[in-house]
């Protein structure tokens, strides 16, 4: 299995999971730099493609997710069409304006 280009790994500065550039290799290690802070890691080649591997696994799991809500709309969140309801109640001890 080939590495891709920018390969996903847990940066230990923000620790987030994150698509790090390849900086370069010597033999099984490379040194990969994360493209959300920029913190650089050195890192062994099969720990590159076991997160690859994880990572490509969490992501068709979602897509399968996805596609299973779409077969079915009532799984949709629709909270972010939801009407907000405004109060026209007055505050408690309000006065009225005569
Ligand atoms: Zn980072």
């Amino acid at each position: 299995m080939e590495l891709t280009e920018r390969p996903v790994y847990l940066c230990p500065i923000c620790r987030l999971e994150t698509l790090h550039k390849i900086m370069g290799h010597l033999d099984a290690r490379y040194g990969i730099c994360c493209t959300n802070c920029g913190n650089g890691s050195l890192v062994g080649e099969a720990e590159l493609h076991l997160y690859q591997l994880q990572w490509e696994e969490e992501l068709q799991s979602i897509i399968r997710e996805l596609g299973s809500a779409v077969d079915r709309p009532s799984m949709i969140d629709r909270s972010a069409t939801a009407t907000v309801m405004l109060s026209t109640d007055r505050i408690p001890g309000e006065k009225k304006p005569r």
